[in-house]
């Protein structure tokens, strides 16, 4: 492919993640890509997740089997909603840290990250109360 063009459309999908926090599955982001790039492939766009995950620009998220991503800014735990699926991120930096306090006490293993989730119903599952 032309390093060009490639670049390009590399950048229009890092675009479509840096500082989105609903974590978006890979048809969204081919849905919102066609749009910025007329004729991307869904090649291009798997391909350049892959680039920028390997760059450490984002990170990806798998729930029930579905790969979502969402831009690498810090350590931070999900809520999962087992209705409909949607992501929320929770920040609680003494959880994080209180998990890698727990790392660092177990033999033989060298924990790197630690990820908490939270399973429930959403707002608008809960009906919007
Ligand atoms: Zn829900
Ligand atoms: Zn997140």
């Amino acid at each position: 492919m032309n390093v060009k063009r490639w670049t390009a459309q590399r950048k229009a999908i890092k675009s479509l993640i840096e500082g989105n926090h609903e974590h978006p599955a890979v048809d969204d982001i081919y849905a919102n890509a066609k749009e910025l790039i007329p004729n991307v492939s869904k090649k291009t766009v798997y391909t350049a997740l892959e680039a920028l995950k390997s760059e450490g620009i984002i990170q990806e998220v798998r729930v029930t089997g579905v790969r979502r991503y969402e831009p690498v800014e810090g350590d931070h735990q999900h809520f999962i909603c087992t209705v409909c699926g949607k992501i929320i991120d929770i920040k609680d930096d003494s959880l994080t840290s209180h998990t890698m306090k727990i790392s660092r006490g177990l033999k033989g293993i060298e924990v790197l990250q630690t990820t908490t989730t939270f399973y429930g119903k959403c707002n608008s599952c809960l009906g919007g109360k």
